[in-house]
This record gives structure tokens, sequence and C-alpha cells, in this order.
């Protein structure tokens, strides 16, 4: 296990929807397959790709196969055009082939080059996807995926069975020496009262071996301002219904307007009049904020997943919570919201070093569980809490996802989804203001939640973990 801890930048970072694991994680992978494809010098004329396990099951429905195809033609989750992809599938299908970043064109007939094998389970992990180059009959080159959740991905040389050597493509460096070296929340407590640091200073420290604190303050603020304009893309939406043939109506825009009718805008003082009357009115607009992030990733939107984008919304509209509704901080883009995310970022990142994020491993406790304990433990440092506050905050919102099953019905990041981040986010927002009123002290720690979150990740059946097969997923008709 990495003594180095994952950087925060590693843990929220901006990306095309609707899907960490199944749309922007295959992107990367098969963006490095061209470019080791072209460095081996291999002859081919045509590519097929295998999308295994979780990713054969509900690839479909996550855009997975058109994402693979994006890769492969030189795109990458923060630039491709947003919402692209479906228009990719369609123009690759009847040409019959794929542009490679250099312009040349490959063979790729759909129907029979993207391949989808559910019943394939990779002993690593169980989302995979093997990409493969051929002249004539003869494979040329091939390597194997794993797309492990958050869009971190591995690469592996063997193309079946056991894993051969592994590469983990992300982009912290392992081996930088960090200051606080820390894999556990329960390291990260001892370095800030060994050291009489704040969590958010023993994490900004390590940072700094990597970049400038000033570089490391305006990549926060870029994705905090990011998470703004997803917020107000999905309010500010035309589209009446989410894509992907369930007929999902999207919700932000109507329910934007009403809010503001009632209450006004947020940052005035209308608002706070209007609170006056019924204080859970913040509630609604917490509801607002994430419901409208997880519209925008449904439809293919570019997003900020924190950790995955099917839980995106969730640090997304308690980051706005901080900026508008909590006074007693500053309301803008600056120390209170760079260590709101800072924090949350090292929250998500021991989650993702000692269990997992994704939904396909873990059920949703690893996606929204993990979401929740990153923005409570980021609200509870940004409203001033103590290093054991940040980290009761972070306990109590994961605790109370433990058990909580990935079932998206039609394999599509709507149903239960979207709803899922507004539940949770205000779960965050109860779980630091809990915290905050206590004095740190507490029975269960972080990190026995996060152990018994993963053993119970691992014991769940397949059928809740990302592959349409139980739970809502069947249960509901879709049409
Ligand atoms: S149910 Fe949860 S884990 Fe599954 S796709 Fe939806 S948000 Fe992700």
């Amino acid at each position: 296990m990495q003594a180095t801890p994952l950087s925060v930048l590693d843990v929220i970072q901006v990306g095309v929807g609707p899907s960490a694991s199944h749309t922007v994680g295959p992107m990367r992978a098969a963006a490095d397959f061209v470019n080791h494809l072209a460095q081996s010098g291999a002859a081919f004329d045509r590519l097929q790709v295998e999308l295994q396990g979780s990713l054969g099951a509900t690839g479909r429905g996550h855009l997975s196969d058109g994402a693979v195809l994006a890769g492969l033609s030189g795109f990458l989750p923060d630039t491709v055009e947003p919402g692209s992809l479906p228009r990719l599938l369609s123009s690759v299908k009847p040409a019959g082939s794929i542009v490679l970043p250099g312009g040349s064109s490959v063979g790729f007939q759909y129907d029979w080059d993207m391949v989808f094998t559910p019943e394939t389970v990779a002993p690593f992990h169980n989302n995979s996807l093997v990409i493969r180059a051929s002249q004539g009959d003869q494979v040329t080159f091939a390597l194997r995926y794993y797309s492990t959740g958050g869009g971190f991905v591995t690469r592996d040389d063997a193309i079946e069975g056991e894993p051969g050597n592994l590469t983990q493509l992300d982009k912290t460096p392992t081996t930088v020496d960090v200051p606080y070296p820390y894999t556990s929340m329960g390291d990260l407590l001892r370095a800030a009262e060994t050291n009489n640091k704040t969590i958010g200073e023993i994490v900004r420290a390590n940072e700094k071996t990597r970049m400038s604190m000033g570089e490391f303050g305006k990549r926060l603020d870029t994705l905090q301002k990011q998470m703004g304009a997803c917020i107000d893309r999905g309010c500010a939406t035309t589209e009446d219904v989410l894509p992907g043939g369930l007929a999902v109506p999207r919700r932000a825009r109507k329910l934007f307007l009403r809010l503001t009718e009632r209450d006004g805008k947020p940052g005035t003082p209308a608002i706070w009049r209007s609170f006056a009357q019924d204080p859970m009115r913040a509630m609604d607009w917490v509801n607002l904020w994430a419901l409208s992030v997880n519209e925008e990733n449904a439809a293919g939107g570019m997003v900020v997943r924190a950790p995955t984008n099917g839980s995106a919304g969730i640090v997304a509209a308690v980051g706005r919570y901080l900026q508008w509704f909590c006074p007693e901080v500053e309301t803008k883009c600056g120390p209170a919201q760079r260590d709101y995310l800072t924090v949350a970022g090292a929250v998500g990142g021991i989650i993702k070093t000692n269990a997992s994020v994704a939904g396909a491993e873990v059920g949703c406790q690893g996606e929204v569980g993990s979401a929740a304990a990153m923005a409570a433990g980021g609200l509870a440092a940004a409203l001033g809490g103590s290093p054991h506050q940040i980290e009761n905050a972070a306990e109590i919102a994961m605790e109370h996802h433990l058990g909580l099953t990935c079932d998206p019905i039609g394999g599509l990041v709507q149903v239960p989804c979207i709803e899922r981040n507004a539940i949770a986010a205000v779960k965050a927002i109860n779980a630091a203001r809990m915290s905050l009123w206590g004095d740190g002290t507490h029975r269960v720690s972080f990190d026995e939640v996060i152990e018994t979150m993963y053993e119970t990740g691992l014991d769940m059946s397949s059928k809740y973990k990302e592959t349409a097969t139980g739970g809502l997923a069947v249960n509901v008709v879709e049409c």
C-alpha cells in the first residue's frame, strides 16, 4: 500500500459524463492503447474492443462503447465535446472504421468489433476491457485495462487470466517524497496532532512537493468554478427529458425557477428573509444543486467527479451550500472553498487507497457514500472543525451509507442515482453539523467504517454492483 497519498487533484477532476468508471476510465484506457500501439510498430488493419464484467453488463447505458471509440480517436475525458459520444457512435457504425489520432482510419465494424462479455470477470477487477489490434486474422498487439473507479485506470500486459505487469495510469507519482506520508485517516490525524497542524495544512504540505501552493490554489479555484458552472448549466437547460430511453424528466430548471420565485436569488438579503419563514428551505436549494449536476452528468455533460461522476452532485452541492449559506465563513472562491476541496479530496483519496470508490466493486456505498464522506469532512474543515471533528463528520456520512447497493435502471446513471445525490448531500451537511456539535470523540473510527464498507462491498452479490441485474433495475418496468 502506498504511503504517498493520492493527490487531491487526482481524486477531484473534471470529465465528461455519465460515469467515471464506465465512461471516463474506458476513454483514458483507449487513448493509452493507441499511444502504445503506435509505439509498438505493430501492423494492424482492424481494432477490436471487448468490454468485460460490469463494463459488459452496463456499458451501453453508460456509453462505455462511445467512450472507447472517442479514446481510440485521441479524445480525453476533460477535453472531449460534452454530449458527443452518441454522435460518435452513430458515425462509426455506418462508416465501419475509426479515425485514429494521426488522421488515418482503421477498420472497425461495430457489430463485430465491439464485444460485450458481462460473464467474463477478470481476477484483478470486474471493470475490465481488452483492446486488440490485428492484421488479417492475426492479433498483433493487445492490452487489458481495468477501470478501477473514479476515472482511475490500470494497464495489464496479460490479456487474460491472472494479471501480468500492472501499471497505474494515474497522475500522482507514488514515489514522490512527501513530508507527511499517510495511508489512513489514523495516520493523517496523528500527523496533524504531532505537528500541531490542521488536516488542510498537512495535505497542502504534501501537495507542495508536486506543485507550488499558488498553482494548487488556482487549480482548486478552477474546480470550484467548474462545479458551479455545471450547476448553472443544469438549472438553465432547455432539455426536458434525459437521453437513454427511460424518459426521465429533467427537474432542475423548473425547480430553480420555482425556488427563485419563492426565495429570491441565493446571495441576496431576500433569501434570508425567506429562510426566516422556514429554515428548511435551504435544503430545497441543496437538493436542486445536486439534482442539477447529476442531470448534467446523465446527459453526458461535463462534470467534476468527486470521487465519481455518478456521485458528482454531492461535493458540488455542499460546496455551494458553503458558498451561499454559511455566512460565518468567506462566501466567495477563497480559503474556505479551498479548504473544503482539499480536505474532501484527502478523504476521498484515503477511501480509494484502502477500499474502493467503484460501484462495480463495492456498490453505491463506495460512490455516493464516499462522496458524502468527502463533502462532510470538507465542510467540517471549512467551518473550522478540529481534525477529530473532521474525521467524525466523514465517518458519520459513510457509516450511514453502508450497504447501499448499485442497481441503476437500464444501466443508466439516472434512477436512483440523481435523487440519491440530493439525499446524500443533505446527509453530508447533517453529518458535518452533528460532528461540529461534538468534541470529535466517538466510538467508531473512519478507518473502521472504510474497512467495513470494503468488506461489505466484497460480500455483496454481483447483482447489486452496477450490473443492472438486481434491485430497482429488475423490479421497475423500464417503459
Ligand atoms: S446507483 Fe450509485 S454507484 Fe450505481 S451508478 Fe448510480 S450513483 Fe453510481
